[in-house]
């Protein structure tokens, strides 16, 4: 999974570290409990490689992120800003809260932010934002992912859904949903080589 799976409770290889921060890791290790703050670290070759703190709301409906950064060298900026989360039923009973992409013209609901430039935005506005061609890779797969998405849910809202296509079976959803997370993934990991070349600290 690369991101903030990598930190020191886990033994992944980490070479296609990437800059974002990961609700699944966050409910994985018990950090969106209502008022729980701390930071969170990325590695590099087993190395610290920048790190911002978080302080979850006391209702756990948003998630503040603090931190300094700087791209190519310039002078360190504070960051501060809160996102919004938002807790919906998941597909399998329960419910799992989910990031609002903290760009106020876009707001998607997303599992995933990335670093882009000083901010972390779901991957929806790093395709718009990122300088990449048409029938470049990244794009080729954020179209297929797309397809698959919009086939399979009903709600799908650009890059996530949760309710499966009426009259779809189960075993059908299943696969295709596995199709669209290796998409998911090789796009992750594509981005955030590229994004490497950016050179942002934290
Ligand atoms: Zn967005």
């Amino acid at each position: 999974m690369g991101g903030w799976g990598s930190g020191p409770q886990s033994s992944k290889p980490d070479t296609s570290q990437a800059k974002r921060v990961d609700i699944r890791y966050m409910r994985k290790h018990g950090l969106l409990l209502p008022g729980s703050m701390g930071s969170l670290r990325w590695t590099r070759g087993g190395e610290p490689n920048g790190y911002i703190w978080y302080t979850m709301g006391l209702d756990a409906t948003s998630l503040t992120l603090d931190y300094k950064v700087r791209q190519h060298g310039e002078d360190w900026q504070s960051m501060s800003y809160t996102v919004s989360l938002e807790s919906i039923p998941c597909r399998y009973g329960g419910k799992r809260q989910y990031f609002r992409c903290p760009n106020f013209y876009c707001s998607r609901r997303c599992e995933v932010l990335y670093s882009y430039g000083v901010y972390f935005v779901c991957q929806q506005c790093c395709g718009y934002l990122y300088p990449s061609q048409k029938g470049d890779r990244l794009n080729k797969l954020l179209e297929a992912k797309r397809k698959i998405g919009a086939r399979i849910f009903e709600d799908w809202n650009g890059s996530d859904g949760w309710r499966k296509t009426k009259g779809m079976h189960w075993r059908t959803f299943e696969r295709e949903y596995r199709r669209l997370q290796i998409r998911e993934e090789a796009w992750s990991k594509t981005f955030c080589e590229r994004a490497k070349a950016l050179r942002v600290e934290y």
